[in-house]
């Protein structure tokens, strides 16, 4: 494959070649990574910066409904959107597939938007270099927003923030003890919560729902990086497309905010660090489980077993032996 090429069409905004490209950062082969990484390096700092937005829920909340509506909003704007998802497939017994396109119909037809759905890859860290480098191919590609979607389980949120300037949170509406429901983590997580299908007989209870998160993210840290109104809670309609407008406002009124304030590159610059060493985490890993390391590893996890090492000897000894070479 002609990598010049690539980013060449990349640049003129190739639909195709953008595909093309994401495959390669997907692929597990040893020389598809080598032309990734040279493809992502040479096309590094080339666009400009998307406003690249995490959004999380739980399955049947309506998060595609969510990014049709809001994605087709903003392509009514004259932007151009990118969808993507980290989804760890264990996450899949939910029954929805990320960043499926059926499930956005409107959008997948529309020229101004890009869906990607989620690659069958069950490690976790996998999925998140994939989607980090994708996002990155999208925003080389001249996308001015880039969705990026997961399911609120475990570690998926955390990963999607890691790669976001603003992270969303939606929610259904429902009783006060579902509150509690939601992990503080992710509450900490989150920009703008969205209590979503605030209308019909629903409206009421989500309004009380918006009400009781509203008061919830008060009792949180306070951000001083962001303007003491956030992070804040509203109420949206997927289906009816209320609310979305006034959404898009805040979450422009929050990235510019830290655009101004040097929050935006300081965020940026610290999750660039944070994947830096992510990898090299990953890498060393990876390393201890090729052999003979792997070997060496059971054995002494054997040792350990027995009580004939202590656990913080073997793993000092596993260390030492196969680290250096
Ligand atoms: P996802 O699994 O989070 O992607 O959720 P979906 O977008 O597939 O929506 C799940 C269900 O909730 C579907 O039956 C939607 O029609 C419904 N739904 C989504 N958004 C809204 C909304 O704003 N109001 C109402 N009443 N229902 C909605």
């Amino acid at each position: 494959m002609d990598i010049a090429q690539l980013r060449d069409k990349i640049l003129k905004q190739d639909r195709r070649a953008l595909a093309r490209a994401i495959t390669l950062v997907e692929s597990g082969r040893e020389d598809h990574r080598a032309q990734a990484s040279e493809l992502l390096e040479q096309l590094r700092g080339s666009g400009k910066q998307a406003l690249r937005i995490g959004l999380s829920g739980t399955p049947g909340v309506g998060k595609s409904t969510f990014i049709e509506s809001f994605g087709t909003l903003l392509t009514d704007k004259g932007l151009r959107v990118a969808v993507l998802a980290v989804d760890p497939s264990s996450a899949r017994s939910g029954g929805s597939i990320l960043g499926d396109k059926t499930r956005m119909e409107r959008l997948s037809r529309n020229k101004n938007a890009f869906i990607r759905p989620s690659p069958s890859q069950s490690h976790l860290g996998g999925v998140a270099r994939r989607t980090r480098e994708a996002v990155a191919l999208c925003e080389a590609a001249g996308f001015d927003v880039i969705l990026i979607e997961t399911v609120g389980v475990g570690q998926s949120e955390t990963v999607v923030a890691e790669m976001s300037d603003l992270f969303l949170l939606l929610l259904a509406p429902a009783g006060g003890d579902e509150l509690q429901g939601v992990k503080r983590g992710i509450m900490e997580m989150a920009d703008v919560i969205l209590v979503n299908k605030a209308d019909g007989d629903l409206k009421p209870t989500a309004i009380r729902t918006c009400a009781d998160y509203a008061g919830a993210l008060r009792l949180l840290r306070k951000r001083p990086q962001d303007p003491a109104d956030f992070p804040k809670a509203m109420t949206v309609s997927a289906i009816e497309e209320d609310g979305l407008e006034k959404a898009w406002e805040e979450m422009q009124a929050l990235s510019g905010w830290r655009r101004d304030n040097g929050h935006w590159d300081a965020r940026r610059a610290a999750q660039a660090r944070f994947w830096f060493e992510e990898e090299v985490r990953q890498g060393l890993l990876a390393k201890l489980l090729q052999s003979p390391a792997r070997e060496a590893m059971a054995d002494l996890a054997i040792e350990v077993e027995n009580g004939d090492a202590t656990p913080s000897r073997a793993a000092r000894r596993m260390l030492e032996e196969h680290l250096a070479s």
